[in-house]
């Protein structure tokens, strides 16, 4: 596996995860680092493909237009949960439980007495519990929110590296590129998904079903079928990826 070989002669429609992907994981997310060479080739991507240009990631839509900044771009915010199209337009879905971080809250606060780096992240319609400083603490955190999310109806639990996250059912990323792909300016499009976490699989299932391109960042077992070795091969196979579309 290795990186895809895309020219000007393929319409495509480029989906990328954030953190990982776009930027290397940090210590605490908001401590990383978006270069200006991604920052610019997003830009030109944007251009270059009529808008047909979306983020994918575990994060808030906010949180994502501020690293982008002044770029905006259409966004799938907390796994899909909720949704910007290229319209502007907000797609959420009715009746999200958000009262359940209380219970969260309550369920680690003991381990994070013990060992106070821990912390929790909230955001719409998630609470995430991140234990990078921590990881021998990784069953025990996923243990205690496995437990707590049993409990919460409407609620779910999605892993990811070095974090675990309770999360309002609905949504995930291969839903959220689903719909991008029955809206202008993605429909007709051939879809090019790029992801390093486990969360990412959704996604590049069903951008394989549909014939397009899975690239996975990183290490790990995947769906994906191709693979940059990290973060650095990614954005490098990115910044030339405007030149090679006809830039
Ligand atoms: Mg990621």
């Amino acid at each position: 596996m290795t990186l895809p070989d895309l020219s000007d002669s393929e319409r495509i429609a480029l989906f990328l995860d954030f953190d990982g992907t776009l930027v290397a994981i940090a210590d605490r997310p908001d401590e990383v680092q978006l270069d200006l060479s991604t920052r610019k080739a997003l830009m030109h991507l944007d251009t270059l493909l009529g808008g047909a240009i979306a983020i994918v990631t575990g994060r808030e839509i906010a949180a994502v237009d501020r690293f982008l900044d002044p770029l905006r771009l259409s966004v799938a915010g907390v796994h899909g949960l909720t949704r910007r199209d290229a319209q502007g337009h907000m797609h959420t879905p009715d009746n999200i439980n958000g009262g359940f971080a209380a219970a969260i809250e309550r369920a680690a606060w003991p381990i994070m007495q013990e060992y106070p780096a821990l912390f929790l992240e909230y955001k719409y319609g998630a609470v995430a519990l991140h234990y990078r400083s921590h990881p021998e603490l990784e069953q025990a955190c996923i243990a205690l929110m496995e437990a707590a999310v049993d409990a919460l109806p409407g609620v779910e639990l999605k892993r990811g590296k070095m974090v675990v996250e309770a999360k309002a059912v609905g949504g995930n990323k291969g839903a959220a590129i689903a719909d991008y792909l029955n809206e202008k300016p993605f429909a007709g499009r051939r879809a090019v998904f790029a992801g390093d976490d486990v969360t990412d699989e959704d996604a590049f299932i069903l951008v394989n079903a549909r014939d397009g391109v899975s690239i996975k960042v990183g290490p790990g077992e995947t769906h994906a079928t191709y693979r940059a070795a990290g973060t650095g091969e990614f954005l490098a196979w990115l910044r030339q990826l405007p030149a090679k579309l006809g830039g």
